[in-house]
């Protein structure tokens, strides 16, 4: 399996203007590329094959305009061709529908808030005996190794985020997976818009005070910025305080998804989510807080914990109606405007907690054993008879004396 670990660089600033020029023309050189795939297109053309965009580079190199790229390691530039490659193959696989429709590639530009240059193994990088990060023309940078690589990486990305931050990405193929011990627990998980994630088994959880508090911290910053006068010293250094922030809010969020994600893995056997149809839901006003709680990072994060310690995790399609569906009795209930939180089932008077009762029925639809007991808001007085008393594990509608003894609360 394939893993990305990220570290923090911390350049000097001689290497912080290589690095500069190295991302600046790495995007030269993809902008480049574009123009003339577009420009043949253009003229009704053929697609301009990448061997025929290596060898017109290697071209420009020699010319004055274009003599400088040379201070660059041919290596970053090779891989700048290939990103466009790659920009072109996921626009062409969304308009034959293999996957989800993407724009055209775009020119990059000197605003773009992430900037980023890649280093293959062909480039002759490496970490270095002191633990430095040696860069072809650009230096040995500090890096600071918060966790350790579990094998040597073959690539690395060196990024520039939007508060000024330096990174080094690496991708590393994993050894073989390590399964925690086995355990009985299932769990389905509705990603809910009221708290972060709600579990089947009747779990609530929030975010964390620490990613509150960055959360909190950002929307000060961001207040003051906009009250800050356009043009102005001052508002230059409220974007920069903005930008650093929002930095501080996705470590922080990052922080959560893996912790959390962790003890879900731990704790469960099987983990179930509903497919989010984030790209329906940003079309609704709920979009920013789709999109600031994360999910699908979140998620992609469950994903490949489970596949390395041996948990299964099933995804289930969006088109189950996870928070119509009675997940006692099963029955169809219509849909419920979002502000409904609680609501009685018309046919088995279950009284559900719309969160709750999602989870459970995510959980259900991925065929997990759980019981739908959580699902409901305080369970009834009625106590069960003795003979039922151990079914919870079971799905209720499995019962059919259930109904008739009449005890919905249950
Ligand atoms: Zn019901």
């Amino acid at each position: 399996m394939q893993l990305r670990y990220s570290f923090r660089l911390y350049p000097s600033a001689g290497q912080r203007s290589a690095l500069a020029r190295a991302f600046g023309c790495a995007r030269v050189v993809f902008n480049d590329a574009l123009r003339v795939r577009e420009e043949a297109r253009a003229a009704g053309l053929p697609f301009v094959t990448s061997a025929e965009l290596s060898k017109r580079l290697t071209a420009a190199k020699r010319t004055p305009e274009r003599a400088w790229l040379g201070e660059v390691s041919a290596v970053v530039l090779q891989q700048s061709l290939r990103d466009l490659d790659t920009a072109y193959r996921n626009f062409f696989d969304g308009l034959k529908g293999k996957r989800p429709r993407m724009g055209a590639p775009r020119y990059k530009t000197k605003r773009d808030t992430r900037q980023s240059i890649r280093f293959t193994a062909n480039a002759a990088w490496r970490i270095t005996p002191g633990g430095k990060l040696r860069l072809p023309k650009i230096g040995d940078v500090k890096v600071k190794w918060s966790r350790t690589l579990p094998s040597v990486p073959s690539t690395v990305t060196v990024i520039k985020d939007s508060a000024g931050r330096y990174f080094a990405s690496f991708v590393v193929e994993t050894g073989p997976e390590e399964p925690l011990p086995q355990t009985t627990p299932e769990v389905g998980i509705d990603l809910g818009l009221g708290h972060f994630a709600v579990l089947s088994d009747g779990t609530k959880i929030d975010s964390p005070r620490f990613l509150r508090r960055a959360e909190k911290r950002l929307r000060k910053a961001q207040r003051e910025l906009s009250r800050k006068q356009k043009g102005s010293k001052n508002r230059d250094k409220a974007r920069t305080k903005v930008a650093r922030a929002h930095a501080k809010v996705a470590d922080a969020r990052r922080e959560f998804h893996h912790q959390l994600s962790t003890q879900l893995i731990r704790e469960n056997q099987a983990i179930a989510v509903e497919d989010l149809a984030v790209k329906g839901l940003a079309r609704t006003r709920l979009a920013k807080s789709v999109h600031d709680a994360g999910w699908s990072a979140f998620v992609s994060m469950l994903e490949y914990k489970a596949a390395r310690y041996g948990r299964t995790f099933i995804r289930i399609g969006r088109f189950e109606p996870t928070s119509q569906v009675c997940s006692v009795c099963g029955v169809k209930d219509g849909p419920k405007p979002l502000h409904v939180r609680t609501w009685t089932c018309s046919a088995c008077g279950a009284v559900l907690d719309r969160d709750i009762n999602a989870a459970v029925n995510v959980a259900k639809a991925a065929g997990l054993a759980v019981s739908a007991c959580g699902a409901q808001v305080r369970p009834g007085p009625v106590p069960a008879p003795r003979s039922e008393a151990g079914t919870h594990q079971e799905l209720p509608t499995a019962s059919p004396q259930w109904e008739q003894i009449g005890i919905p609360g249950l």
